[in-house]
């Protein structure tokens, strides 16, 4: 899929007051410093898009852009900030977590995760979280240029080992790097296909 254009819609600080619900989405999340900016920014081949969500009082909104009149990009906050307060991780944690179940265009979410971390409780419960409820989710792995490819493996096999202690199936891995602009192709091909078979059914 080529992006022909892209323009930003706007921050909602919840689920209820989202844009109109018209068109599949796909909503990005990972922890802070995972590298979303990043790869937004590369898949969109727009250097500065996720600078507006990032732009101060917009990293605790959920953001939407429209890509190809056809379908929503949505920059969601980080998760399980650790600089934030107990009491406000868990409202911002909640907030995330009711758009999830709430949002019925939602067509995948997209977890974030560092290749060059193993895996650590807030990522699991998270996982496990949307495994129980029902979110359709797939991973990236985030800066696979930092990594060489047996270590990339390496962490890559250890989510595998952890989660199929809980679930039989998997879902889909990607793996990206920003810097050097690698596995959009795949991200962008896997929304096509998403894309058409929802209009299909
Ligand atoms: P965000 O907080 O999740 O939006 O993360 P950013 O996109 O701001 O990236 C956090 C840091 O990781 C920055 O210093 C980026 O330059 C770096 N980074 C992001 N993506 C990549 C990547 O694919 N490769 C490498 N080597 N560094 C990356």
């Amino acid at each position: 899929m080529q992006i022909k254009s892209v323009s930003f819609i706007k921050s909602s600080p919840n689920v209820g007051q989202c844009p109109e619900s018209k068109f599949p989405e796909y909503a990005f999340v990972g922890r802070s410093n995972v590298g979303k900016s990043s790869l937004i920014n590369s898949l969109t081949n727009k250097k500065k898009l996720a600078l507006i969500s990032g732009s101060p009082g917009k990293t605790r909104l959920i953001n939407h852009f429209l890509v190809n009149d056809g379908w929503y990009l949505v920059d969601l906050p980080g998760y399980g900030y650790a600089k934030l307060s107990k009491a406000e991780k868990s409202k911002f944690d909640a907030m995330i977590k009711n758009y999830l179940l709430e949002r019925e265009n939602l067509a995948c979410l997209f977890l974030l995760i560092d290749i060059r971390h193993d895996p650590i409780d807030t990522d699991l419960e998270f996982i496990q979280w949307l495994g129980t409820n029902g979110v359709p989710f797939v991973f990236i792995f985030t800066k696979a240029d930092k990594v060489g490819t047996i270590d990339a493996e390496k962490t890559i096999e250890s989510y595998k080992t952890k989660l199929s202690e809980s679930w039989e199936s998997l879902p889909l891995i990607f793996k990206t790097s920003a810097h050097k602009r690698t596995g959009n192709d795949d991200i962008l091909k896997f929304i096509a296909d998403t894309n058409k078979l929802l209009k299909s059914k």
